[in-house]
């Protein structure tokens, strides 16, 4: 009976560590919305990314043909700088980021990275060289220590800190009465929608990718947690070619360029001050921010004085 327990025990094991294994990818495939229809072309080679300069070139694109959402778009991040894409809710900012991933091709246009065109390398040169802190993180059913160490297994324990603390995460991890071997997800902790942001980005920092895209939090976060998600993100993106999806304009005040996009086209370029002064969509959009913002904080206020 020894003889057939010691094999069924370790055929359990085996049987564990699959389906984890199966749970993981079926997640990852979640977060990287994987288009079975992209596939990498016969004889795609590896990504060369030395600085990580990015060159959209006249893009075209449309999820369904009868409506174009990107017609024509051109712009360039130069190695280490960062560009913020503004613009109306639907203009067609994130779908940027999808075709950077290449989850979509382009009907029309090319995007180079370095100056090699995405569609000719391989997807895992090319997610390999792209950091992505999303709107919205999936956290993994395990602890914390897990989903930020998530695609670097061989991280030590120091550089894990080192990260969780870069990302302004680490003081509320460390209070945690298990710290790093907290379990979140559905089964432990819950984590608000910042939290959850830092911990991407921690796992950002620890992958160490040449180019960075933020998609902003769509919904307006308190004013003391923008502001400490502002400094992590302003201390990833320091030295990395960096993309700002901005669905809200406070990131991108610093940003060396912005493009509004509206309709699927640049409408508007320059610096945050060249915008304003020029008193055009940006600078619309920029007070109507600001009036939602100062409504917001009256209201925060009456919460607060309660
Ligand atoms: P927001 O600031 O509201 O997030 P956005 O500028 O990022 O908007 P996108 O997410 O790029 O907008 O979407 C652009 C348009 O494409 C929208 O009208 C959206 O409904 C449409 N769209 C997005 N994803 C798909 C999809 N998978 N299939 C079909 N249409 C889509």
């Amino acid at each position: 009976l020894i003889q057939l327990a010691m094999p069924l025990n370790f055929m359990g094991m085996i049987y564990r560590e699959i389906k984890q294994a199966l749970i993981d990818i079926d997640d990852m495939f979640l977060i990287l919305h994987r288009n079975p229809e992209i596939a990498d072309r016969p004889g795609a080679t590896a990504l060369k990314a030395q600085g990580g300069r990015v060159e959209f070139r006249d893009v075209r694109f449309a999820y369904d043909p009868a409506r174009p959402i990107l017609r024509g778009v051109s712009f360039t991040v130069p190695a280490g700088q960062t560009v913020a894409i503004v613009g109306p809710s639907g203009a067609g900012k994130s779908t940027l980021s999808r075709l950077l991933f290449r989850f979509y091709e382009p009907q029309g246009g090319q995007i180079l990275i370095d100056g090699q065109d995405i569609a000719a390398v391989t997807q895992t040169s090319l997610r390999a060289a792209i950091g992505m802190v999303p709107q919205d993180t999936v956290l993994f059913n395990d602890t914390i220590g897990y989903n930020i160490r998530y695609g670097c297994w061989d991280a030590t324990d120091a550089a894990v800190r080192e990260a969780a603390s870069l990302a302004q995460i680490d003081r509320f991890v460390s209070a945690l009465p298990e710290g790093y071997d907290t379990p979140v997800g559905e089964r432990g902790l819950k984590l608000s929608g910042g939290e959850k942001q830092r911990v991407a980005i921690a796992r950002t920092i620890l992958k160490g990718p040449p180019i960075l895209v933020l998609d902003e939090a769509t919904s307006a976060l308190d004013s003391f947690t923008e502001r400490e998600i502002q400094d992590a993100l302003d201390k990833v993106s320091r030295g990395r070619t960096t993309l700002v999806i901005a669905h809200r304009l406070s990131t991108v005040v610093n940003a060396d360029e912005i493009l509004v996009l509206d309709k699927g086209v640049i409408v508007e370029r320059g610096t945050h001050q060249n915008l304003l002064d020029a008193g055009g969509v940006y600078s619309a959009l920029w007070s109507r921010q600001r009036e939602a913002d100062a409504a917001l904080a009256v209201l925060q206020g009456v919460d607060e004085g309660r």
